[in-house]
């Protein structure tokens, strides 16, 4: 069936994005926003864009019979979820169909089999898939834990079954501790996710972080778009990512790729996807750790260096048409790198950042690519995702595509808040970034090079202009004008 209108059930850079994949295809698109979006440009872009209020996500993004009512309203006839949100939530994708709507998407079956680390371990025990060793079993007594994990060994990592982005996950050095921290995690997770069930996974040292883009089709077509390196993180979050990955033999490349593929034929997957591994540069192994079913927040630097646009792919997919790739079609050309902006301040804890973006500095050189669903005059509030924006490049090579993204930082200010930009910039000019010596727990080990520093003559006088800027803004907005020093704590805005 051909898709003629499509709801954007999401926000921010990600409906931007959907929309202009959709704009090429010739597709209309819906959008949605709250009262306190009403500017943003994801609210302006859409052909329609319907208000829905405001309060908290479970009435706005997350509601599920509101979006439903506002698909049919504007007869839209496919939901795009984005990422995040409703986008892995197999209860909305059985809404949606059962409503004669397209969910843009995997299967519900597949995103809870995906959902569930435990389930999808033993589903996939069967496959020549490669696990960190560790317990993912039914029985989940504290004292047969207990033994379990003094079988694997320590140090060893207890994950919630249910978990994601970090929650419900405790690193356990010693026996001693496995008991209160096996407790804490199931109280974090049970909190989290209404499910306390646990794995335990052998603690890999110094690993890296390395993902597999695929995509499936309903016509057996079961492709991979080479892997990413998603090393750089902060608490367990992707902050930096790249490919190809560096330092990756051609031989490891091609296996786990191959591993990625053949797990989605196996499991007959639809739309995109992407499969994690952990990856140990020391005796080159790689372990599977879980499947996100939804297009990724850095599945960019995939479309840089293959030259595809995954938005359409999934589309056309959802669409019941087939992948208009075969694999031999899929090339890595180049190097790509992905930052992610966020409004936060690394030098006081990463505290979220709030207020008015002032102004938004776009990149200049070619092949740099700015996500961001915010322009001058917009708020920036606590009620969202603190990610401002993505910013991408590709080069020729790995030092290229860094030294252009480092360029295009200075480029890229959002005045008016404090952002992460600084610090992504100290991590890039590390000698060991540039040498591709990455691991995820690169920020913690490098903790005192990343630490603040003296601000240049430069970024001083840029500082000193955002201050003058914002207080202007504050002045003609306010009748109660602060003291000259209130400001102070914005001083290093740029
Ligand atoms: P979540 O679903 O909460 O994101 P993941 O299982 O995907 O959890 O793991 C998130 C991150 O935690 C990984 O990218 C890696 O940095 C770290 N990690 C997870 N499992 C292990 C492990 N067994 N050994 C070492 N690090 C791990």
């Amino acid at each position: 069936m051909m898709i003629k209108k499509i709801l954007i059930a999401n926000r921010g850079e990600i409906a931007l994005r959907i929309i202009s994949t959709c704009r090429e295809m010739g597709i209309k698109t819906v959008t949605i926003f709250t009262d306190i979006e009403k500017e943003y440009p994801h609210a302006l872009h859409g052909d329609e864009s319907f208000n829905i209020g405001s309060g908290p996500l479970s009435d706005t993004y997350l509601n599920q019979a509101k979006l439903i009512e506002i698909a049919k309203k504007s007869n839209a006839d496919a939901i795009h979820p984005g990422y995040g949100f409703l986008s892995e939530n197999a209860t909305f994708a059985r809404l949606v169909e059962k409503e004669g709507l397209i969910f843009i998407g995997p299967t519900p079956e597949h995103m809870e089999l995906m959902g569930d680390k435990i389930g999808c371990k033993q589903a996939l025990e069967k496959m020549d898939i490669p696990f960190v060793p560790g317990y993912h079993g039914d029985n989940q007594e504290p004292l047969h834990l207990l033994a379990k994990a003094k079988e694997i060994g320590f140090p060893l990592i207890v994950k919630a079954s249910a978990g994601g982005g970090g929650k419900g996950m405790r690193l356990v050095l010693k026996e001693e501790e496995f008991i209160s921290s096996l407790e804490s995690a199931k109280r974090e997770a049970l909190n989290a996710f209404g499910n306390d069930l646990v794995l335990i996974e052998k603690y890999i040292l110094k690993p890296r972080h390395i993902e597999v883009q695929v995509m499936g089709d309903t016509h057996g077509n079961y492709l991979h778009f080479y892997e990413r390196d998603c090393s750089i993180q902060r608490r367990h979050q992707k902050i930096i990512e790249e490919t190809p990955a560096p330092h990756l033999s051609d031989k490891i490349r091609d296996e786990i790729t191959k591993s990625a593929a053949s797990l989605i034929k196996e499991i007959k997957y639809r739309g995109a996807g992407t499969v994690e591994y952990l990856y140990s540069p020391e005796d080159e192994s790689f372990y599977f750790l879980e499947m996100n079913t939804r297009l990724q927040v850095e599945h960019p630097i995939t479309e840089m260096v293959t030259n595809c646009d995954l938005v359409r792919i999934q589309i056309l997919v959802a669409a019941g048409k087939k992948i208009p790739l075969k694999q031999s079609d899929i090339k890595q050309t180049g190097h790509s790198i992905e930052v992610r902006l966020y409004a936060e301040d690394p030098d006081n804890e990463f505290l979220p950042s709030i207020g008015k973006v002032l102004h938004v500095g776009i990149p200049t050189l070619k092949n740099v690519r700015l996500d961001t669903g915010y322009v001058a005059g917009n708020e920036v509030t606590i009620n969202f995702d603190p990610m401002l924006a993505k910013l991408i490049s590709w080069g020729e090579n790995r030092d290229m595509a860094r030294k252009k993204i480092i360029h295009s930082l200075d480029e890229v200010s959002f005045l008016g808040i404090k952002t992460n930009r600084e610090y992504l910039k100290r991590i890039l000019t590390t000698p060991e970034f540039g040498e591709g010596k990455i691991f995820t727990n690169f920020v913690e080990e490098f903790k005192d090079l990343l630490g603040p520093r003296e601000l240049s003559n430069e970024e001083l006088a840029l500082s000193l202009a955002a201050q003058y800027l914002s207080k202007k803004t504050v002045q003609a907005n306010s009748e109660d004008v602060a003291g000259p020093w209130d400001n102070l704590t914005e001083f290093r805005n740029i």
